[in-house]
């Protein structure tokens, strides 16, 4: 076949679906993913099931399908918010004995998010304990209809162990193909996403690769991240060496000078010295990015766009201490009336800030409101290096009132915490008279008892808010106890604290507002 990049003109044609697994853990993302690879690649080929390589693809009826190995909603967002959209149909996995789980729930968020339409693999349907109508029925409460009952969600029982229903999922995933047109021109030069990459002993840097238009040849030159080359060797999902893959494929690439991060863009160029300048300016800006540290998906500067009129809708991630809370939150952001912006809760859940909720917001430039809740330390680090936005609040009314005020326009100066420092509970014990009394360390920044209050937070969900009764270092009272001493303290009308639990200190401050 020959392949000429034809310039402007498209002649675009179809292209097999790139699929990728997403479920609750232990639900069965892996074990589905290989039993297609054993029944489906293995059939009639030498070799079968060799090289991992991130990403396969089978026939049926003569038809392929390219599965991404690389399951879950992190992995799918992660690469979202790279700016990769690799995934053109998502299979929800969910064990027709566990039912809906939290992150069957994250998975169905995350997928809407990104906008790609989802099969259900009703799996383990072998088990004793399997109540695939169970799931079907939980299923509906979170929008998620099935055909069966007159929805539009194509459900598929399966069992990943005795290989049943397999042919009919993947019978399925072709119908949903088909109904999305998709199609893609391989008379070009390729133009794909990074799906995997490593550095690999004797082999240097190797990236999985899949082709998104485009045909990727041996001997191309290329663009990835900040790194150009020219493919030395392209190695298919069976392990065999090819000379080109077209729209679709994954193929792994041999010739990279560094390892680049999943989600990067792959451009084939035609000139090598073209391919090394844009390399070089894109870690020059990389560098000066980094110097300027995260740019800020931040509350005030949506509003800013929202009053010029370029950002026309607000996406939150919402997450609180129990499903009351946030889906109150939620449900009260859903109806505040907004003529010129759209809110839309993209995912709202239970427990702290994950990295997975900073994921989807980075990927979706969501702002994230906590509510009685606090980051997982990971979390708060990778929302500081995405530059993503975290408002927590304690008082529903405020964050409603936060918003909404945005909404209008009206930015009242506004009353923001700041956090003056946190301490580890040790040990707790009683005195009589004074209560409970917390021997803490203080992990970071100062325990003042001028501090506006303090906050009992319990495998990061707020428990208490109130104030300081008492603070000690040994017999004497005193105002404040810095990083890295000991203290005992108590606190006003809560006699709960235990050990481990996190005592954080906060001040309040008056900001003025911007514009
Ligand atoms: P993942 O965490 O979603 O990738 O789940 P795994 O694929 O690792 O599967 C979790 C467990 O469920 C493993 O012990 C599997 O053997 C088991 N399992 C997966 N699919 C099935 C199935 O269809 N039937 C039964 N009985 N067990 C299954």
């Amino acid at each position: 076949q020959d392949v000429v990049d034809t310039g402007g003109e498209e002649r675009p044609e179809p292209r097999p679906p790139v699929v990728t697994i997403m479920g609750h853990v232990d639900h069965g993302k892996t074990s589905l993913l290989d039993a297609i690879r054993q029944t489906k690649v293995a059939e009639g080929e030498a070799g079968g099931i060799t090289q991992h390589i991130g990403a396969y693809t089978v026939s049926v009826h003569g038809k392929q399908v390219t599965f991404l190995d690389t399951p879950g909603h992190e992995a799918f967002t992660a690469m979202r918010a790279r700016g990769a959209k690799v995934t053109d149909i998502v299979i929800l996995v969910v064990a027709a004995d566990d039912g809906v789980m939290p992150q069957t729930i994250e998975a169905i968020h995350h997928a809407k998010a990104a906008g790609v339409p989802l099969i259900v693999a009703i799996n383990k349907i072998d088990k004793p304990g399997a109540n695939p109508d169970r799931v079907r029925n939980a299923l509906s409460e979170h929008g998620l209809i099935s055909e069966a009952w007159g929805g539009d969600t194509i459900m598929v029982e399966v069992s990943a162990k005795q290989k049943t229903g397999l042919d009919q999922l993947l019978e399925m995933i072709l119908l949903q193909s088909e109904v999305l047109e998709l199609k893609a021109d391989p008379h070009r030069q390729a133009r794909g996403a990074v799906v995997e990459a490593k550095l690999e002993r004797g082999r240097g840097p190797v990236a999985t690769v899949l082709v998104q238009s485009g045909t990727l040849k041996a001997g191309d030159v290329f663009v990835v991240g900040t790194f150009s080359g020219r493919v030395r060797a392209l190695i298919n999902d069976r392990g065999q060496k090819i000379q080109q893959a077209g729209p679709s494929i994954p193929v792994e690439v041999i010739g990279l000078p560094g390892v680049p991060s999943a989600g990067d863009v792959f451009q084939v160029v035609s000139d090598e010295r073209v391919a090394r300048e844009i390399a070089e300016e894109r870690a020059r800006k990389q560098r000066a990015a980094e110097l300027a540290g995260p740019a800020k998906v931040s509350l005030d500067d949506l509003f800013a766009k929202i009053q010029e009129g370029s950002v026309k809708e607000l996406a939150l991630v919402i997450k609180a201490d129990v499903q009351g809370s946030s889906e109150a939150l939620a449900g009260a952001v859903e109806k505040l009336p907004t003529e010129s912006v759209k809110l839309r809760v993209i995912h709202n859940g239970v427990g702290g800030i994950t990295e997975s909720d900073v994921l989807l917001a980075a990927a979706s430039r969501a702002i994230i409101i906590g509510f009685n809740i606090r980051p997982e330390p990971k979390a708060a680090a990778l929302a500081e290096q995405q530059g993503v936005d975290i408002r927590l609040y304690t008082i529903i009314y405020d964050a409603i009132a936060d918003i909404k005020a945005a909404m209008e326009g009206l930015l009242e100066p506004t009353l923001k915490e700041r956090t003056l420092g946190r301490a580890e509970v040790r040990q707790v014990f009683t005195i009589p008279k004074a209560g409970t009394v917390a021997g803490s360390y203080v992990l970071e920044g100062t325990i003042t008892r001028a501090s506006a209050g303090v906050r009992v937070i319990r495998d990061n969900v707020v428990v208490y808010q109130g104030k300081l009764a008492s603070l000690r270092r040994f017999k004497d009272d005193v105002r404040e106890v810095q990083q890295g001493y000991e203290c005992g303290l108590s606190i006003e009308n809560f006699n709960d604290v235990k050990v481990g639990d996190v005592i954080e200190a906060y001040t309040v401050d008056k900001i003025a507002a911007k514009l």
